[in-house]
């Protein structure tokens, strides 16, 4: 059985992060993705949201799970039974960032990681872009599921009440 896992802030999840996840999950037999709970980082979402937001986004894919986690990643591994990391590529500052973690986890715990190249058509697609678009009434349409989209309007809408 091959697991992998997808980790992530998710915050909220993003067409790039379906099309990541959903590609994986045709390469794999399992994909758990999984949502860091960064007690440093608040985020705009509460993990239970993001989770939330996941499950529906990828409700329509068998082999897809979705999980949190705190602490490192290569504990989580190791607890899960998952042979994998899968990691994406936007841009080459992401690549700077994300070689730099993936030999600090392959030194730790001999935990690999697998990069996929983003589609081209998400490339410029972040979370923060989104959180950003949206707090100020933008369209995100093509940016994020119908759930997801409403969920950041419901959000923005009770921080203004
Ligand atoms: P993190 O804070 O761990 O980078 P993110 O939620 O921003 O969490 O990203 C999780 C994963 O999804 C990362 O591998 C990231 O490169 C990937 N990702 C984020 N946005 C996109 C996108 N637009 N297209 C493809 N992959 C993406």
């Amino acid at each position: 059985m091959r697991r992998v896992v997808c980790p992530g802030s998710f915050d909220p999840v993003t067409n790039g992060h379906i099309d990541i996840i959903g590609r994986a999950a045709r390469q794999y037999d399992e994909v758990v993705a999984a949502v860091l709970t960064n007690v440093n980082k608040r985020g705009l979402f509460s993990v239970e949201e993001k989770v939330d937001m996941l499950r529906e986004c990828t409700a329509d894919v068998g082999n897809i799970t979705i999980s949190q986690f705190s602490g490192l990643l290569v504990d989580f591994c190791r607890e899960n039974d998952i042979g994998a990391i899968i990691r994406s590529l936007r841009s080459v500052s992401d690549f700077d960032y994300e070689l730099q973690i993936a030999q600090m986890n392959y030194r730790l715990a001999g935990v690999e990681t697998l990069f996929m190249t983003a589609n081209p058509q998400y490339s410029f697609l972040s979370s923060s872009l989104v959180r950003e678009i949206a707090q100020y009434g933008g369209d995100v349409s093509s940016l994020v599921t119908p759930y997801v989209e409403q969920r950041l309007r419901d959000k923005y809408e009770s921080r203004e009440s």
